[in-house]
Protein backbone atom coordinates (compact mmCIF):
# COMPACT_ATOMS: atom_id res chain seq x y z
CA UNK A 1 0.00 0.00 0.00
CA UNK A 2 1.64 3.40 -1.19
CA UNK A 3 1.89 6.18 0.96
CA UNK A 4 0.42 9.09 -1.12
CA UNK A 5 -2.90 7.42 -1.65
CA UNK A 6 -5.79 7.00 1.05
CA UNK A 7 -6.76 2.96 1.15
CA UNK A 8 -6.18 -0.22 -0.87
CA UNK A 9 -4.09 0.85 -4.05
CA UNK A 10 -1.36 -0.67 -5.92
CA UNK A 11 1.29 0.64 -8.77
CA UNK A 12 -0.68 0.22 -12.55
CA UNK A 13 1.64 1.84 -14.63
CA UNK A 14 5.34 1.28 -13.78
CA UNK A 15 8.53 3.96 -14.31
CA UNK A 16 9.94 4.21 -17.79
CA UNK A 17 11.88 6.21 -20.22
CA UNK A 18 8.72 7.35 -21.63
CA UNK A 19 6.61 7.62 -18.44
CA UNK A 20 9.12 9.05 -15.92
CA UNK A 21 6.61 8.37 -13.00
CA UNK A 22 4.30 5.40 -11.52
CA UNK A 23 0.79 5.34 -11.72
CA UNK A 24 -1.06 4.10 -8.92
CA UNK A 25 -4.82 3.02 -9.55
CA UNK A 26 -7.45 2.38 -7.00
CA UNK A 27 -9.46 -0.28 -5.78
CA UNK A 28 -12.68 0.86 -5.52
CA UNK A 29 -14.47 2.85 -2.36
CA UNK A 30 -14.24 6.47 -1.64
CA UNK A 31 -10.61 6.12 0.27
CA UNK A 32 -9.10 7.77 -2.87
CA UNK A 33 -7.35 10.48 -0.77
CA UNK A 34 -3.98 11.98 -2.07
CA UNK A 35 -1.58 12.50 0.71
CA UNK A 36 1.51 14.18 1.15
CA UNK A 37 4.46 11.83 0.89
CA UNK A 38 6.54 14.08 3.39
CA UNK A 39 6.78 17.49 5.09
CA UNK A 40 7.14 20.28 2.55
CA UNK A 41 5.82 23.87 1.14
CA UNK A 42 3.47 23.62 -1.77
CA UNK A 43 4.90 24.86 -4.86
CA UNK A 44 1.85 24.55 -7.38
CA UNK A 45 -0.95 23.77 -6.75
CA UNK A 46 -2.93 23.64 -10.02
CA UNK A 47 -7.02 23.53 -10.23
CA UNK A 48 -10.01 24.30 -12.49
CA UNK A 49 -8.78 21.30 -15.40
CA UNK A 50 -10.88 18.95 -17.07
CA UNK A 51 -9.90 15.70 -18.92
CA UNK A 52 -7.87 16.56 -21.80
CA UNK A 53 -6.64 13.63 -23.66
CA UNK A 54 -5.13 15.61 -26.79
CA UNK A 55 -3.16 17.70 -23.47
CA UNK A 56 0.34 18.86 -24.03
CA UNK A 57 3.59 19.78 -21.51
CA UNK A 58 1.90 20.70 -18.40
CA UNK A 59 -1.40 20.34 -19.25
CA UNK A 60 -0.90 16.83 -19.30
CA UNK A 61 -0.82 16.75 -15.43
CA UNK A 62 -4.40 18.65 -15.80
CA UNK A 63 -4.88 19.58 -11.77
CA UNK A 64 -1.66 18.76 -10.04
CA UNK A 65 0.25 19.37 -6.67
CA UNK A 66 3.82 19.93 -6.39
CA UNK A 67 5.14 20.17 -3.05
CA UNK A 68 9.07 21.14 -2.33
CA UNK A 69 10.43 18.87 0.76
CA UNK A 70 12.89 19.40 2.93
CA UNK A 71 15.67 17.55 1.71
CA UNK A 72 15.52 19.60 -1.52
CA UNK A 73 13.27 16.80 -3.39
CA UNK A 74 10.01 17.29 -5.19
CA UNK A 75 7.16 15.12 -5.07
CA UNK A 76 4.29 15.66 -8.08
CA UNK A 77 1.00 14.53 -7.73
CA UNK A 78 -1.63 14.49 -11.23
CA UNK A 79 -4.50 13.99 -12.87
CA UNK A 80 -6.45 14.93 -9.43
CA UNK A 81 -10.07 15.84 -9.25
CA UNK A 82 -9.74 18.16 -6.21
CA UNK A 83 -7.20 19.97 -4.84
CA UNK A 84 -7.17 21.44 -1.27
CA UNK A 85 -4.13 23.34 -1.03
CA UNK A 86 -2.46 26.77 -1.94
CA UNK A 87 1.18 27.20 -3.21
CA UNK A 88 3.11 28.54 -0.44
CA UNK A 89 1.15 26.52 2.32
CA UNK A 90 2.88 24.19 4.57
CA UNK A 91 1.93 20.30 4.89
CA UNK A 92 3.21 17.37 7.28
CA UNK A 93 3.26 13.73 6.02
CA UNK A 94 0.24 11.84 5.51
CA UNK A 95 -1.99 15.18 5.05
CA UNK A 96 -4.68 14.95 2.96
CA UNK A 97 -4.04 17.42 -0.09
CA UNK A 98 -6.71 16.58 -3.09
CA UNK A 99 -8.45 13.90 -4.37
CA UNK A 100 -7.21 10.98 -6.81
CA UNK A 101 -9.28 12.13 -10.48
CA UNK A 102 -8.48 11.68 -14.32
CA UNK A 103 -7.85 15.55 -15.11
CA UNK A 104 -5.54 16.36 -17.99
CA UNK A 105 -4.13 13.38 -20.20
CA UNK A 106 -5.79 10.71 -18.22
CA UNK A 107 -7.22 6.95 -19.37
CA UNK A 108 -9.68 6.72 -16.03
CA UNK A 109 -9.13 7.68 -12.47
CA UNK A 110 -5.14 7.00 -11.38
CA UNK A 111 -2.94 9.34 -9.79
CA UNK A 112 0.47 10.27 -11.99
CA UNK A 113 3.08 10.42 -9.09
CA UNK A 114 6.70 11.86 -9.35
CA UNK A 115 9.79 12.04 -7.38
CA UNK A 116 12.36 14.82 -8.59
CA UNK A 117 15.96 15.48 -7.11
CA UNK A 118 17.07 18.95 -6.22
CA UNK A 119 17.63 19.88 -9.43
CA UNK A 120 14.08 19.25 -10.43
CA UNK A 121 14.56 16.12 -12.66
CA UNK A 122 12.47 13.54 -12.34
CA UNK A 123 13.92 9.96 -11.04
CA UNK A 124 12.51 6.42 -10.61
CA UNK A 125 9.70 7.15 -7.73
CA UNK A 126 8.87 3.51 -7.89
CA UNK A 127 10.55 3.07 -3.84
CA UNK A 128 9.69 6.21 -2.32
CA UNK A 129 5.86 5.36 -2.94
CA UNK A 130 6.50 3.12 0.25
CA UNK A 131 9.45 4.62 1.59
CA UNK A 132 10.79 8.03 3.25
CA UNK A 133 13.00 10.22 0.57
CA UNK A 134 16.90 10.31 1.23
CA UNK A 135 18.21 12.57 3.95
CA UNK A 136 20.64 14.98 1.67
CA UNK A 137 23.70 16.44 2.97
CA UNK A 138 22.59 20.21 3.28
CA UNK A 139 26.12 22.84 3.02
CA UNK A 140 26.05 26.16 3.68
CA UNK A 141 29.16 28.42 4.22
CA UNK A 142 29.42 32.42 5.38
CA UNK A 143 31.47 35.35 4.12
CA UNK A 144 34.12 36.86 6.04
CA UNK A 145 34.12 40.60 5.93
CA UNK A 146 37.75 40.58 7.65
CA UNK A 147 39.02 38.13 5.01
CA UNK A 148 36.84 39.52 2.49
CA UNK A 149 36.16 36.12 1.26
CA UNK A 150 33.57 32.54 1.10
CA UNK A 151 34.56 30.87 4.13
CA UNK A 152 34.24 26.83 2.94
CA UNK A 153 31.24 24.94 3.15
CA UNK A 154 30.56 23.35 6.13
CA UNK A 155 27.32 20.12 6.40
CA UNK A 156 24.99 21.15 8.16
CA UNK A 157 24.38 19.02 11.99
CA UNK A 158 24.78 20.21 15.31
CA UNK A 159 28.95 19.70 15.35
CA UNK A 160 29.51 22.20 12.30
CA UNK A 161 29.16 25.63 12.43
CA UNK A 162 30.09 28.44 9.79
CA UNK A 163 32.31 31.92 10.64
CA UNK A 164 35.42 32.34 12.09
CA UNK A 165 35.03 33.77 15.86
CA UNK A 166 35.00 37.88 15.97
CA UNK A 167 35.22 38.11 12.42
CA UNK A 168 31.84 39.64 10.90
CA UNK A 169 29.36 37.42 8.66
CA UNK A 170 28.62 39.73 5.80
CA UNK A 171 26.37 36.65 3.68
CA UNK A 172 25.24 33.58 3.79
CA UNK A 173 24.62 30.34 1.25
CA UNK A 174 22.77 27.67 2.26
CA UNK A 175 21.60 24.73 -0.15
CA UNK A 176 17.71 23.83 -0.03
CA UNK A 177 16.54 26.05 2.17
CA UNK A 178 14.32 29.33 1.58
CA UNK A 179 16.64 32.34 4.29
CA UNK A 180 17.31 35.64 4.55
CA UNK A 181 19.18 38.33 6.53
CA UNK A 182 18.87 41.46 8.49
CA UNK A 183 21.65 44.09 6.70
CA UNK A 184 22.53 45.91 10.22
CA UNK A 185 23.60 49.06 8.74
CA UNK A 186 20.45 49.17 6.53
CA UNK A 187 18.41 48.21 9.18
CA UNK A 188 15.99 46.08 7.15
CA UNK A 189 15.73 42.27 5.93
CA UNK A 190 16.85 41.72 2.87
CA UNK A 191 14.83 39.37 0.06
CA UNK A 192 14.49 36.06 0.90
CA UNK A 193 16.75 33.57 -1.56
CA UNK A 194 16.05 29.87 -2.26
CA UNK A 195 18.92 27.72 -1.85
CA UNK A 196 22.34 28.52 -4.03
CA UNK A 197 20.35 30.82 -6.44
CA UNK A 198 21.77 33.62 -5.03
CA UNK A 199 23.63 34.41 -1.57
CA UNK A 200 21.97 36.32 0.93
CA UNK A 201 23.62 39.90 2.65
CA UNK A 202 25.44 42.81 1.37
CA UNK A 203 29.01 41.50 2.45
CA UNK A 204 28.22 44.00 4.90
CA UNK A 205 28.01 43.15 8.73
CA UNK A 206 24.54 41.35 9.16
CA UNK A 207 22.02 41.21 12.81
CA UNK A 208 19.44 38.92 11.78
CA UNK A 209 19.31 35.63 10.12
CA UNK A 210 15.69 33.52 9.47
CA UNK A 211 15.70 30.15 7.65
CA UNK A 212 12.58 28.81 7.41
CA UNK A 213 12.14 24.85 8.31
CA UNK A 214 15.42 24.42 9.59
CA UNK A 215 17.12 24.68 13.70
CA UNK A 216 19.43 27.52 13.32
CA UNK A 217 21.59 29.82 15.86
CA UNK A 218 23.81 32.44 15.75
CA UNK A 219 26.71 33.50 17.97
CA UNK A 220 27.27 37.22 18.42
CA UNK A 221 30.54 39.15 17.61
CA UNK A 222 32.07 39.44 21.16
CA UNK A 223 29.89 37.38 22.17
CA UNK A 224 27.89 33.98 23.27
CA UNK A 225 25.58 31.73 21.04
CA UNK A 226 21.62 32.83 21.64
CA UNK A 227 19.41 30.10 21.65
CA UNK A 228 18.24 28.01 18.86
CA UNK A 229 15.66 29.19 16.72
CA UNK A 230 12.83 26.82 15.36
CA UNK A 231 10.46 28.98 13.18
CA UNK A 232 10.61 31.95 11.19
CA UNK A 233 8.11 34.99 11.97
CA UNK A 234 8.04 38.71 13.28
CA UNK A 235 8.22 37.50 16.77
CA UNK A 236 11.74 37.67 18.91
CA UNK A 237 11.99 33.91 18.65
CA UNK A 238 11.25 34.02 15.06
CA UNK A 239 14.41 34.62 13.91
CA UNK A 240 18.21 34.32 15.31
CA UNK A 241 20.14 37.45 16.43
CA UNK A 242 19.77 40.74 18.05
CA UNK A 243 19.59 43.76 16.06
CA UNK A 244 22.29 45.80 16.38
CA UNK A 245 24.78 43.36 16.89
CA UNK A 246 27.11 41.87 14.89
CA UNK A 247 27.38 38.19 14.01
CA UNK A 248 30.19 36.16 13.62
CA UNK A 249 29.00 32.45 13.51
CA UNK A 250 26.11 30.50 12.26
CA UNK A 251 25.13 26.95 13.10
CA UNK A 252 21.95 25.03 11.28
CA UNK A 253 20.76 21.92 11.86
CA UNK A 254 18.25 20.33 9.40
CA UNK A 255 15.97 18.31 12.30
ZN1 LIG B 1 1.43 8.37 -15.30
Amino acid sequence: MSRVVLGDNKITQKYSNSHKGVDIGFKGGNNDYILAHSDGIIINAISGKKNNLKAKGNETYGNYIKIKHYNGYYTLYAHLNEVFVKPGEKVIKGQKIGYMGNSGKAYGKHLHFEVRDTKDKRINPTKYVYEDLPKLIILYQTYDIKKKKWLPNVIANSNNYAGNLNNSVGALYIDSFIYRVHDLKKKKWLDYVNGRTTYAGNKQPIDGIQIKNAIYRVHLKNGSWLPWVFKVDNTNNGYAGILGKEIDLVQIKTN
